[in-house]
């Protein structure tokens, strides 16, 4: 029975974990905290998967909270008009269009999926190794393993990956985010039975998320900020009492999107730990890190492809990530991990998060002139609001008519005539 350790217990290294116990593979996994300590810890993202990454959990069957976390059936898109404060009546909108998602998005709370996975794990015969594993760490359980997997996210343990410069456009994070979970909030009143992922857009500013979610105390939505650094939202890094946190995501709401503050005004948190403040740089690095001894290892999923938030991507990709990497490693059989396999591996993956690496950097800038027309007119033709918001569960698709000004021009001339 071939072994192999994982280090870090997120989205991707549970589920492969699972994936790989499910098939017979002797796992051991390496938490740098229990089950009950994400359970009852702060909130780490806002998490709303679509379509593709859910089937590969339900293709795992490990898609327990399926049927009571929210569906998510719709993205809306709306962009403050400039200048505008006030009108809670949103008459202040520029654009405003809700699109049908072909599959439903869910978002269930990281602590309640990951502290329910590592359970499952450790139940199923999973050995489980409570303890932050430093390099040296690695150093000295790697060679006992025929593979050691690195799915530690952002910590500290990305520094054994180089970072890929011609991947990687930008070294400093482009946004600062802000995260409140909250419960109370109020429907949209022009479509009110259409829970969606809410995309509110303040040029020159940032961007507010709103999507529902399953948390610890139940069906909750996530007021989430994404601020230009240095602008009027990049206020939360200094805010250490969440409901200073929660007040202030509320005021500039009241400020910049006065239709969704005028459904907010009766939230309060779902709890203590439901705020979050930070920011990061996205940075595409190696793959492969070398250990001390001369030993190697696999970087999974954020450890490797880590992009900013604002297009809901990185649990997306740590699903995709962690299907691409079972494949693999159920396909090489009993052959050496080596270097050239961890590559391959990697490339196969790559082949997806390409898409994803530069639909986000391209959100992260001012829009051009073309999509900006697409954005627009997806307004008034429903078809093209449906196909861009299905491109957040297939980035790829995105090639076909968003980036490229001609491309863009023909798509549009092709559906309106
Ligand atoms: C504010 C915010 C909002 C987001 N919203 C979305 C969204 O809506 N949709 C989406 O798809 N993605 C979203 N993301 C991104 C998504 O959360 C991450 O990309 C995803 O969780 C990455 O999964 P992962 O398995 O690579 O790492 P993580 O989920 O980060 O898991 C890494 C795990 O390793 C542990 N660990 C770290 N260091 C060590 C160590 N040395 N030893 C042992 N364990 C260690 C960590 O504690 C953690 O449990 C968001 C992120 C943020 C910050």
């Amino acid at each position: 029975m071939r072994k192999i350790l994982i280090v870090g217990a997120g989205q991707s290294g549970l589920q492969l974990a699972l994936g790989l116990q499910s098939q017979g593979y002797e796992v051991t996994l390496m938490s740098n905290r229990t089950a009950d300590e994400i359970r009852s810890g702060r909130v780490m993202s806002t998490q709303c998967m679509f379509d593709t990454a859910l089937q590969h959990e339900r293709d795992l069957q490990i898609n327990f909270w399926e049927s009571q976390a929210p569906r998510i059936e719709g993205l809306g898109v709306s962009v403050a008009a400039p200048g505008s404060h006030a009108a809670p009546d949103g008459s202040v909108r520029a654009i405003d269009w809700v699109a049908k998602l072909d599959g439903y998005a869910q978002s269930v709370d990281q602590r309640v999926k990951m502290a329910g996975w590592m359970e499952t794990f450790a139940q199923r015969g999973g050995q489980l190794v409570i303890h932050g594993a430093a390099v040296s760490d690695l150093d000295f359980f790697a060679s006992r393993y025929d593979l050691t997997l690195v799915t530690a996210g952002k910590g500290e343990l990305v520094s054994m990956f180089g970072r890929d410069a011609a991947r990687s456009p930008y070294d400093t994070p482009q946004r600062s985010l802000a995260v409140a979970y909250v419960h109370g909030l109020g429907p949209r009143p022009e479509h009110p039975d259409v829970e969606a992922v809410r995309c509110n857009l303040v040029p020159g500013v940032g961007e507010l998320f709103v999507m529902p979610t399953l948390t610890t105390s139940g069906r909750a939505d996530i007021l989430f900020w994404e601020g230009i650094p240095g602008g009027p939202l990049d206020v939360f890094q200094d805010i250490k009492d969440p409901n200073e946190h929660l007040a202030k995501t509320l005021e500039l709401m009241e400020t910049f999107l006065p239709w969704e503050y005028a459904r907010a005004t009766k939230v309060e948190l779902t709890d203590g730990n439901g705020t979050l403040a930070g920011r990061y740089a996205p940075t595409v690095r190696k793959p492969i890190g070398r250990l001390p001894s001369g030993g190697l290892v696999l970087g999974v999923a954020d450890v490797v492809v880590a992009n900013d938030p604002i297009t809901g991507q990185g649990s997306n990709s740590a699903s995709k990530c962690a299907a691409a990497y079972l494949a693999s490693i159920v396909e090489h059989g009993d052959k050496p991990f080596d270097g050239d396999w961890m590559q391959a591996t990697f490339d196969r993956y790559w082949d997806t998060a390409q898409h994803v690496t530069k639909f986000t950097n391209a959100m992260l800038a001012p829009p051009p002139e073309h999509v900006l027309n697409i954005i627009g007119a997806a307004g008034q033709v429903q078809s093209i609001a449906d196909r861009f918001a299905n491109g957040f569960d297939d980035p790829s698709d995105l090639d076909n008519f968003f980036y490229d000004p001609d491309k863009a021009n023909a798509y549009l001339a092709s559906v309106t005539g």
